[in-house]
């Protein structure tokens, strides 16, 4: 049997001069000899993956009532060989950077660095985290979510030792492994440039916590420019284990309705074929990319999106065959774009949408686009274009459209807006696409495509909705005209899988809590898989998001 019961004794006498009890001096040491160790072995079974790391940066410029606005962006998305060390394969190059954006900023900032200096945080201090050369201080225990934790200070012993890690750690007190870290790889020369950092893992069931989020910011030191930074891991399974998790369903599942094959013959007509190879080149496409770790499994997310579909289809008395699919791209930049009957938003996108009817907007764009009939190219319903280097991906995938094509599908959203639901809603709507806007310049990375166009921004609902009210042109009282990112979807790290976060509406908010488009900390709201886990709702926040909006109103 574990020490587990007699821990929170021992640990709540730690504050007890240790000569004085010398036997629990033993018990804390020893929790802190079980931290160590597991930590150890942390390290290297988290060498065994190869997940997904994307860090999207935001510079600040400062401003009189705030730390500061976005003012430049970065974006990086790679796939880390983690046996390797901190090696990151770019899935996307040539990002837009600012000429010397990051010149302050260090050698560890230096654009080739950049992403690995990043990924470095995923760990603690791989050299030497052990008793010799750190102090470890019991502050008290602590629920995230629903695992409990031990909670310590640590201090690297020697004042020299540069580099070490300073701050708090968070250990569950199961298997005692770190699942969160907080401060900073500490430094006493001035000269050295670091920044602050929170970390954390989740569980991917049985004794493993992996690497998930990271975020990051520097704040307070003004000789050098400031930036906050979110850093996601993710696609951590091996893709035969995800491959034969998707069979299983699949022998489960009937694939098809039954009565299909009995009303129709064994033949196709030319029409059903026309239709059944667009759809193949879909599934094919959207098959890859999910294998790539790019589009999350279908689930919870799409059955949303397809939901507004619907409402917008048979509002409009549209019958549209194939049936309108909806698949969300796993990356944090803003884009959407159609291949044949699929709508792929990227979670990115979901993620800052203000409500239910901004959400509308955007998939009435699209579903203009397959009203209209713009097709991806078929050349994908060939197996062999699918056969491609991972780095190639997105060089390999374009689903843009003409600037001809884009005009006719916007309008003819606006024209699918005015007959749904959504039609008497245009405010939100209207406050998100003039804000998008408007921040583009800020932020350009984060607007910037990789897959379809550009999010349009430019038409307006409103006024072709109700040309009697003009929109306001700031948000007012508790209106938001946009949310932080990560404001509204979960990822799971271990399968892609993703979940609507549910949070409870919140009261007033004060400006500075409207976020839109900003970088915010994370807390998450920490859970056991498998048989040690709670029935309980899982979820988790971005960091004031939870208060931040009033408007989680984008339902199942
Ligand atoms: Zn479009």
């Amino acid at each position: 049997m574990r020490t587990l019961k007699i821990l929170p004794v021992a640990l709540a006498l730690g504050a007890i001069p240790l000569s004085a009890v010398p036997q629990q001096q033993t018990t804390l040491t020893q929790v802190v000899d079980k931290i160590v160790a597991q930590e150890q072995v942390e390290v290297q079974s988290v060498r065994r993956y190869s997940p997904i790391v994307e860090t999207y940066i935001q510079l600040l410029r400062p401003t009189k009532d705030q730390v500061g606005v976005a003012n430049g962006d970065n974006y990086f998305l790679g796939r880390a060989e983690l046996a390797k060390g901190l090696e990151i394969e770019p899935l996307i190059s040539g990002t837009r950077t600012k000429h010397n954006m990051f010149s302050g900023l260090g050698n560890l900032f230096s654009t080739e660095f950049l992403p690995r200096g990043f990924l470095q945080m995923i760990y603690l201090d791989t050299n030497g985290f052990d008793r010799q050369h750190y102090k470890f201080d019991y502050v008290g225990r602590e629920f995230l979510g629903e695992v409990r934790c031990l909670v310590f200070d640590v201090d690297p012993l020697s004042k020299n030792d540069k580099g070490r890690f300073v701050g708090r750690i968070w250990v569950e007190d199961q298997d005692y492994h770190i699942v969160r870290f907080n401060g900073g790889y500490g430094s006493r020369s001035k000269t050295n440039y670091y920044f602050n950092f929170d970390s954390w893992r989740t569980n991917a069931g049985k004794n493993e916590w992996l690497p998930a989020f990271i975020y990051s910011e520097q704040v307070d030191n003004l000789a050098v420019k400031t930036f906050r930074a979110q850093t996601r891991l993710w696609d951590y399974a091996p893709s035969h284990a995800r491959e034969e998790q998707e069979l299983s369903k699949v022998l489960v599942e009937t694939p098809r309705p039954v009565e299909d094959q009995s009303e129709i013959a064994n033949d196709y007509s030319p029409l059903e074929e026309k239709r059944a190879w667009g759809r193949q080149a879909e599934d094919n496409v959207a098959a890859k990319m999910q294998q790539l770790g790019l589009m999350a499994p279908y689930g919870e997310v799409d059955k949303v999106l397809e939901t507004v579909v619907n409402n917008l289809e048979v509002t409009n008395n549209l019958d549209i065959q194939p049936a309108v699919r909806c698949r969300v791209l796993m990356t944090s930049t803003l884009e959407s774009f159609t291949m044949g009957h699929t709508i792929v938003l990227s979670r990115g996108l979901v993620d800052v949408l203000p409500d239910e009817a901004s959400l509308a907007a955007i998939l009435a764009h699209e579903l203009g686009h397959v009203v209209l009939g713009h097709r991806m190219g078929t050349q994908y319903a060939f197996f062999n274009r699918l056969r491609f280097d991972e780095k190639d991906t997105f060089r390999h995938f374009g689903f843009t459209h003409t600037p001809e094509e884009e005009q006719a599908a916007t309008q003819e959203g606006i024209a699918l807006m005015k007959n749904s639901p959504y039609k008497d809603q245009p405010g939100n709507t209207q406050l998100f696409l003039q804000a998008l806007n408007k921040r583009s310049k800020e932020i350009p990375n984060l607007v910037s495509p990789h897959l379809g166009n550009r999010v349009a921004t430019s038409w307006t609902i409103a006024s072709a909705v109700s040309r009697a009210q003009p929109p306001a042109e700031k948000p007012v009282g508790n209106v938001v005209a946009a949310l932080p990112l990560g404001g509204r979807i979960k990822v799971e790290p271990w399968n892609d899988e993703l979940q609507m976060l549910k949070y409870k509406p919140v009261g007033a908010l004060a400006e500075d809590e409207k976020m839109p488009f900003e970088v915010t900390p994370f807390v998450l709201y920490l859970t056991r898989q498998g048989e040690n886990a709670s029935t309980e709702v899982r979820g988790a926040v971005s960091m004031k998001s939870d208060r931040d909006t009033n408007t989680p109103d984008i339902k199942p």
